[in-house]
């Protein structure tokens, strides 16, 4: 997705997007938001309006340069995530070599996921590159509680914040839908899908504003007729809408957020 498709925030975009346009686009950015999808998918516009040469400034999201951008395969833009509970050294030291090769096209960029997560000497070992930062160099650290991260990291970053899960956009409600939706067709692991749904896990508006997201996905996937509508075969759907009926009663009765949830994601891998 390109800022142009994502509704909510113009304003904040709109800084982005005159920041890309202009070239004037600072060395270090923090997203905080409680959402990794959302966080992700605002880190990857923001690489595109910087990157694309169709559209400078908000991307295309249909030249070579958005599409390896959206598929995590573009030479110049290097992702770090946690591996098991927290970003280490070793992984800044990685990321540090790799800022050091010169980009294939203008510019290199990072994006870290769960930049919160890195360890005291990570991040000191960071605070490095963000004091003599390559040129060119963007670095975006996505952070869900930035209290975790140092204060002279925080003072070395524009720190954009995005929308609390209270005030959980549409795109990003359509997203996450969409993303539980692949991964329970292709059957990913249990814990993996219950990661996801971190942020709606223990909000009951929240869940059944997933729950409506999620049923109006998998309404469009009945009706359409391209290549990945007929990847969800319509007994499937029908299942699934059905589980989505259950769980919603059980979410308006007494049931706890948590375990009706769980209940339908295990339900729907079986
Ligand atoms: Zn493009």
């Amino acid at each position: 997705m390109t800022f142009d498709e994502i509704s909510g925030n113009e304003k904040i975009f709109e800084e982005l997007k005159n920041a890309a346009r202009c070239g004037q686009i600072s060395h270090a950015y923090i997203l905080e938001g409680a959402i990794d999808i959302h966080k992700e998918m605002i880190a990857k516009a923001f690489a595109k309006s910087i990157l694309c040469k169709e559209h400078r400034g908000s991307g295309c999201n249909s030249c070579v340069i958005c599409n390896k951008i959206e598929h995590g395969n573009h030479e110049d833009v290097f992702f770090l995530e946690k591996e098991e509970n927290s970003i280490k050294d070793e992984d800044v030291v990685r990321l540090q070599d790799r800022l050091r090769n010169k980009p294939l096209g203008e510019r290199n960029i990072a994006i870290l996921k769960d930049a919160d997560t890195m360890t005291l000497r990570a991040q000191n070992r960071l605070l490095k590159t963000l004091e003599e930062p390559p040129d060119g160099t963007v670095i975006m650290l996505l952070s869900e509680n930035t209290e975790s991260l140092i204060k002279t990291i925080v003072s070395r970053c524009i720190v954009v914040r995005l929308p609390s899960t209270e005030s959980l956009e549409d795109d990003a409600l359509r997203l996450l839908a969409e993303t539980t939706a692949e991964a329970l067709l292709a059957g990913r692991p249990f814990y993996e899908l219950k990661k996801t749904l971190a942020a709606v896990l223990s909000d009951k508006k929240q869940a059944l504003a997933f729950l409506d997201a999620l049923e109006v996905f998998y309404g469009r996937k009945a009706v359409g007729n391209n290549e990945t509508d007929r990847l969800y075969p319509k007994a499937y759907l029908y299942g699934q809408v059905g589980a989505i009926e259950e769980t919603r009663r059980s979410l308006r009765g007494n049931g706890t957020v948590g375990y009706a949830l769980k209940r339908f994601l295990l339900k729907s891998m079986e």
